[in-house]
């Protein structure tokens, strides 16, 4: 029997995971979670003689019944192969008192490339399941790094395009000139005046707007969704959890069954629930950390239950991460209510008209898993340079914000379990920043000089990201006002 999804909004919105894939958006506007949380059914001995592919297959396997054997292996082939730097495809590196889960060996050098290598053959796979001959119009919002991440997975795929908008002033400079390099002609990237929050309003606006669709429709388009929205993103995410605890354990690491930390930088809560999606398969997970920057909605709300987007929003060394709206947020509360649709679409009205929401003590309760933390700015720098100094080991302002928090919970908690804290994206992304905190000296303002500053001191080589966008030509200059973007998506379809 197929696993079904269904809506965080109403169960009555059920579908198989092609249709949650393709969908992107439950039309109620909810997101699909899973009915239920299938257990790992291989044991750690067997995991353990797995590598990334295999342990990829075994999991997902579980999560997408409705794909033959055939079609799953296809698409994680074609996913982790050399666009990744390393064989492994997600390293640990022991530095201090941690591990760090390096995600950052893919094509676009951050953490998106773990799912966005194989959402594009997970969607054109289920638009042929589904019989869909519609061209297939991927709309993305982006803090910076999904949107390279998902202009490079699909680029020149067939039957597809993908328009992304991302804030013109919140995204770093590589990040920026990574995106409007990007070739193919399915390919269309949009700066928007306002922040990452505006401008994932902006795409859900346009994705819930049902005469757009129908025009749409009868155009032979549909919208679908590579942001963290749509499950497809976030199961192969739990691969690396798993792959991250079985790569321990084969390495003497840890005993079998040993309860491990995480410490997850988290922006959309995509990431860490995916880590709360493997602690509920039965991978012996402790405490899920979940580390925010000076925009730290999440602490708060999980330190206090009341969740609160009424505040500034503050413009952080670490982008990817200023959010104030976690959408991913959602499926959490869903389980935590005991999978209660109408409480969790009241919720998230109130989020919608007052930008904010209270939570029971029963729903606490059930959110024990879960720790907040956060790191300002100048912490953030802080750790980097002491890492280096100590170490050797340089990371970006990202990571940075989990190792902060991850420092002090230790120091506070003296829990001295094995902690692995996630590594979303390469310090050669975030350079100036990075350099700053490790550089002694006057830093070069050219992207490129910085790079090879950064090769120089962290002794790790450039990554061909990196080296490519030397000499990249700018292929995107549009740039409109928040209120404007449906009216760019028409122009581009070319159905005003
Ligand atoms: C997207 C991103 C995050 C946040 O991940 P979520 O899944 O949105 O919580 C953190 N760090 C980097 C580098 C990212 O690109």
């Amino acid at each position: 029997m197929n696993l079904m999804y269904s809506s965080t909004r109403n169960h009555n919105s059920r579908v198989t995971a092609s249709q949650a894939i393709l969908q992107g958006l439950s039309r109620d506007g909810g997101l699909y979670v899973p009915e239920r949380i299938p257990a790992l059914n291989k044991t750690l001995d067997e995991m353990a003689r797995l590598d990334y592919k295999g342990l990829a297959y075994e999991i997902l396997k579980l999560f997408l019944t409705d794909y033959t054997e055939e079609e799953l292996k296809y698409c994680i082939e074609s996913a982790y192969d050399d666009k990744f730097d390393t064989p492994v495809i997600a390293p640990l590196s022991r530095v201090g008192h941690a591990y760090y889960l390096e995600l950052f060996h893919g094509a676009t050098i951050a953490f998106k490339d773990m799912a966005l290598s194989i959402l594009p053959h997970l969607l054109k796979t289920a638009a042929k399941k589904n019989n869909i001959n519609d061209e297939i119009i991927i709309l993305t919002a982006t803090s910076g790094d999904t949107g390279k991440a998902a202009l490079a997975g699909f680029a020149d795929v067939k039957g597809t395009q993908i328009i992304v908008f991302y804030p013109k002033n919140g995204v770093s400079p590589i990040q920026e000139k990574q995106m409007v390099t990007q070739k193919g002609s399915n390919t269309h990237v949009i700066g928007v005046h306002g922040n990452f929050d505006d401008t994932q309003s902006g795409v859900k606006a346009i994705f819930n707007n049902r005469e757009l669709a129908d025009r749409m429709k009868e155009n032979g388009y549909r919208f679908s969704s590579a942001n963290s929205i749509n499950i497809g993103r976030l199961l192969p995410q739990i691969v690396y959890y798993v792959h991250a605890y079985v790569s321990l354990y084969r390495d003497g690491r840890i005993s079998k069954d040993e309860k491990i930390n995480f410490v997850v930088p988290t922006g959309n809560f995509g990431n860490i629930l995916a880590g709360y999606y493997a602690k509920s398969m039965g991978l012996p997970i402790n405490k899920l950390i979940c580390a925010s920057n000076e925009n730290k909605v999440l602490f708060d709300f999980f330190t206090t239950g009341i969740y609160d987007r009424n505040r500034e929003f503050i413009l952080t060394t670490s982008p990817s991460m200023d959010i104030l709206i976690s959408s991913n947020l959602e499926r959490l509360i869903y389980h935590a209510s005991g999978k209660d649709d109408a409480w969790t679409a009241g919720l998230m009205k109130s989020l919608a008209e007052k930008g904010r929401y209270e939570v029971t003590q029963k729903m606490r309760d059930n959110m024990q898993d879960f720790l907040g933390g956060y790191a300002s700015m100048s912490d953030t720098q802080e750790i980097i340079r002491k890492t280096y100094t100590e170490h050797g080991y340089v990371m970006d302002p990202h990571t940075a914000v989990a190792a902060h928090v991850y420092e002090k919970y230790r120091n506070e908690t003296k829990d001295c379990s094995q902690t692995v804290i996630i590594s979303t994206a390469s310090p050669y992304k975030f350079s100036e920043c990075v350099l700053e905190a490790v550089h002694v000296g006057g830093i070069p303002s050219d992207d490129y000089e910085q790079a090879a500053l950064m090769e120089k001191i962290s002794g790790t080589g450039m990554p061909r990201a990196i080296k490519e966008l030397r000499n990249a030509q700018i292929l995107h200059k549009k740039v409109c006002k928040a209120d404007k973007m449906q009216a760019e998506v028409e122009e581009i379809l070319k159905i005003i």
